[in-house]
């Protein structure tokens, strides 16, 4: 069975609450919040809310405050809000819509209207939930793709450019992958590059980026992590793949290594650096980790452009 989507109830009235939760808590984990900041706080908490039912009215900050923040705030503007109001007007319930709402609960409640409101939205946001997901991955690795990384990588380098921390990037391209997919067929080649995937997924640290950035090339953004902590990385994960002999067939793969520099602006830049570094690899031989240690490996960037 699917896991069972969590709803945050928002009400400053403890009977309001009881009623709600009432409806609801056998079929769904609940969050409860008794005033507009808490409300904002568990948005941003794990389990994330699938749904927010929210009052109007409450002290301090009403029910369309909170609406606003929740929908400014990048990680909570995809979470859908049902209002549960008093206020029962045609232009209260406009309002609340306009603010993006997605459905509006009249009070006194009904049981049997709030059930299948929550669940209709419920199933919304799951579908929509997978369609964002489809987009944000790879679909044979179910690692992050392309788009993803070059979106994340961005906020990335804003982030490096107030902080100051480090940012490292892997590249890494499997070693004569084509011979593995004349040999033994196309379809082996797939379960080699899930099993390898699958060795770059394990290990990493929440804010890590692993992605499937083309064919047989994969990258991993490495926050926090100087040049010398990088390289250690690849070469452990150069080790386990080079171990992993996935249904008895040696495979290998170059890695390039490198740490955002003062002066780089883009993630083009530093990825340019990784995969002049990845040549290197493949020239000195494959199965080895390059890093690149300073601008002299831009110089080799003529033998292939991101
Ligand atoms: P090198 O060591 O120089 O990297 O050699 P290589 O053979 O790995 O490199 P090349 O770029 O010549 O070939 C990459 C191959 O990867 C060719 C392509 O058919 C294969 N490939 C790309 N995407 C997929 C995929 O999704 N599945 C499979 N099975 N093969 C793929
Ligand atoms: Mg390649
Ligand atoms: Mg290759």
């Amino acid at each position: 069975m699917a896991e069972q989507a969590t709803i945050l109830l928002v009400d400053d009235t403890r009977t309001n609450i009881q009623l709600l939760a009432g409806c609801l808590k056998h079929d769904y984990r609940l969050k409860i919040a008794m005033n507009g900041q808490r409300c904002l706080e568990l948005a941003q908490h794990s389990p994330y809310p699938d749904l927010i039912l929210l009052d109007v009215i409450m002290p301090e900050m009403d029910g369309y405050e909170v609406c606003r923040q929740l929908k400014e705030n990048p990680n909570t503007k995809h979470i859908p809000i049902i209002f549960v109001t008093g206020r029962d007007s045609d232009e209260d319930e406009e309002f609340g819509l306009k603010l993006g709402a997605v459905d509006y609960i009249a009070k006194p409640i009904r049981p049997a209207i709030v059930t299948a409101r929550v669940s209709t939205q419920i199933k919304l946001k799951h579908q929509s939930d997978q369609l964002r997901n489809m987009a944000l991955h790879d679909q044979l690795t179910k690692l992050y793709n392309r788009h993803f990384l070059i979106e994340s990588a961005a906020s990335k380098l804003a982030y490096v450019d107030r902080h100051g921390n480090d940012l490292s990037v892997l590249m890494i391209d499997i070693d004569f992958f084509k011979h593995i997919n004349d040999q033994f067929g196309h379809h082996v080649g797939d379960r080699v590059l899930k099993a390898i995937a699958d060795i770059l997924k394990t290990g990493n640290r929440r804010e890590d980026v692993v992605a499937r950035f083309g064919g047989e090339e994969f990258v991993v953004l490495l926050e926090h992590c100087s040049l010398k902590s990088a390289v250690e990385k690849a070469e452990s994960l150069r080790a386990q793949i080079e171990a992993l002999e996935p249904m008895g067939i040696a495979v290998t793969a170059s890695f390039g290594v490198a740490q955002l520099m003062k002066h780089e602006q883009t993630f083009v830049e530093l990825l340019s650096r990784a995969d002049a570094a990845v040549y290197q690899a493949k020239d000195l031989g494959r199965n080895r980790v390059v890093a690149a240690e300073d601008e002299y490996n831009v110089l080799h960037l003529d033998k292939k452009t991101v």
